[in-house]
């Protein structure tokens, strides 16, 4: 055992419990208890469907996503999934993200495989929160795709210039408006023709829509999305 792994022990991302000291990413019984993302999904933005008749959900029946699609590993309602973000975002343990991310990259290798990605690019956070938090979950998690991807992270291509007020409380309209103007190109216009947004979880979709919206001004000409947790719509 090293030094290390007695003081940090690796720790299982769906029972929060200390792993044994090795190569061990998540117990085997919890394996199970990982709700993934599976059945018929929303062929844009990756949420399964309540209606598995239809190939698009209600919101992006009513509003289109500019980006090609959005891919997503897990289901927010998960109780143990939503914990473990909220672990990594409120207690900087980032290792537990080690599992879902290397899973989620190898079930969807193939498939990106076929995009002809350049670059995956991390949803920012604005830079005060970063001097606060002293890491991005969404470069964390982009860091972990990468390695299995081989794909670049740029995670200085885009930049988040306001500090916007808490989304949940708002609506659909709201959202965007708060989100407008929240990001800017900070990397050379023209440099990538396709490119994969990772954030950590899709709510209703307007921060990437807006991210989205940045880059095709830059040049992006497909835009595609990363997320580890989704909601149902
Ligand atoms: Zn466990
Ligand atoms: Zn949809």
């Amino acid at each position: 055992m090293s030094l290390i792994d007695f003081f940090y022990p690796k720790r299982c991302p769906v029972c929060l419990d200390a792993l044994p000291p090795g190569k061990q990413l998540i117990c085997a019984p919890c394996v199970r208890k990982v709700r993934r993302v599976a059945g018929p999904v929303c062929y844009l933005c990756g949420r399964p469907l309540s209606d598995e008749n239809e190939e698009y959900c209600r919101s992006c029946r009513r509003r289109r996503p500019s980006f090609v699609k959005c891919m997503a590993y897990a289901e927010y309602s998960s109780p143990a999934m939503r914990r473990m973000i909220a672990e990594v975002k409120y207690h900087g343990d980032c290792q537990l993200l080690d599992y879902p991310c290397l899973d989620f990259a190898k079930r969807k290798a193939d498939e990106v495989r076929g995009y002809g990605i350049e670059a995956l690019i991390p949803v920012p956070v604005h830079k005060e929160r970063l001097l606060i938090r002293g890491y991005n979950q969404a470069e964390e998690i982009a860091d972990r795709l990468s390695a299995v991807w081989k794909i670049p992270v740029d995670a200085g291509y885009l930049c988040r210039v306001k500090r916007t007020a808490a989304q949940k409380e708002l609506t659909d309209t709201e959202r965007m408006t708060n989100l407008f103007d929240a990001f800017r190109l900070s990397g050379e216009p023209g440099r990538y023709g396709a490119v994969i947004l990772v954030d950590d979880i899709y709510t209703t979709g307007s921060t990437l829509e807006s991210c989205t919206r940045v880059l095709m001004r830059a040049g992006v000409k497909r835009v595609f999305g990363a997320v580890l947790l989704t909601g149902r719509n």
